[in-house]
């Protein structure tokens, strides 16, 4: 299988992978502002926080929807980080390219849906954006790579996968089980598409996140994304697994990072 690439080309510092972190949600502008002054402040360059969040139950904080979209333009203005969303609809992508975000990223129930893998292609004919392609909820790799060719095909260059885990019935060491086969098998497959790891939604709580980022980098993955939080018990979403951009920061600093070419 070949896709037609460009590099990415997200900031990083030398000694780190390309990390992104935010909160899980971008709960109300206090909130993002001070998560992203945080972290900014501890050298992170790319800041994550969904707007349009996709829950398993209705009743549950489904986002701010487009009211977000000017607080992450805010924290780009006053950080200087890339700002980063999930997008699920054609409606989600043309007003993030209204507000400037500068990262999509397609979330596992989204890419688990054909029809709005292709909807999504159609409208972002010849973006030049970084677009990240998270796994189907469902182990299914061939799922996944068709996702991607969709977005491909349309001529979106700077693509990535996000391996967040897999859903299963009755597993209970993780949130979603890592099943490390299928994203080596995806890498053995397309070797110049980067992978990026969340250990978030894999872990499904804090203390798994520091052995899965150090998992991910003995595996060679390309980046991180993490979800991080000024106050992670009080979070609207996911709050079990977020920690704080102090935490974050103590996190990368322990991570053995080996040189790929090992
Ligand atoms: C998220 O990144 O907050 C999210 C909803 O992720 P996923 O699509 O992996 O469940
Ligand atoms: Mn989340």
């Amino acid at each position: 299988m070949e896709l037609d690439l460009l590099p990415l080309n997200l900031p990083s510092d030398n000694e780190r992978p390309v990390v992104m972190a935010g909160p899980c949600s971008a709960e109300t502008e206090e909130q993002v502002m001070q998560a992203a002054r945080a972290l900014a402040q501890k050298g992170c360059h790319i800041f994550r926080a969904g707007a349009w969040k996709p829950r398993t139950k209705p009743g549950g904080f489904e986002g701010n929807g487009k009211t977000a979209l000017p607080w992450l333009e805010q924290v780009k203005a006053e950080t200087g980080m890339l700002i980063a969303t999930e997008v699920a609809t054609p409606e989600h992508v043309e007003l993030c390219l209204k507000h400037n975000i500068d990262i999509l990223w397609i979330g596992a129930r989204t890419s688990a849906n054909p029809f709005a893998m292709q909807a999504l292609a159609d409208c972002m004919r010849g973006l030049d954006l970084p677009v990240l392609v998270k796994n189907p909820v469902n182990p299914d790799l061939e799922l996944w790579i068709g996702g991607m060719e969709r977005i491909n095909q349309a001529g979106v260059k700077r693509l990535a996968a996000i391996h967040r885990g897999f859903s299963s019935y009755d597993n209970k060491m993780y949130r979603n089980s890592p099943m490390w086969q299928i994203p080596l098998e995806l890498r053995r497959r397309i070797p110049a598409l980067p992978i990026i790891c969340d250990p978030s939604h894999i872990g499904g709580r804090r203390e798994l996140i520091a052995p899965l980022c150090q998992q991910a980098m003995d595996l060679g993955f390309d980046g991180l994304i993490v979800e991080s939080h000024c106050n992670p018990d009080k979070a609207w979403s996911d709050a079990k697994q977020q920690v704080t951009p102090d935490v974050l920061d103590y996190i990368l600093s322990l991570l053995i990072v080996r040189d790929k070419s090992l």
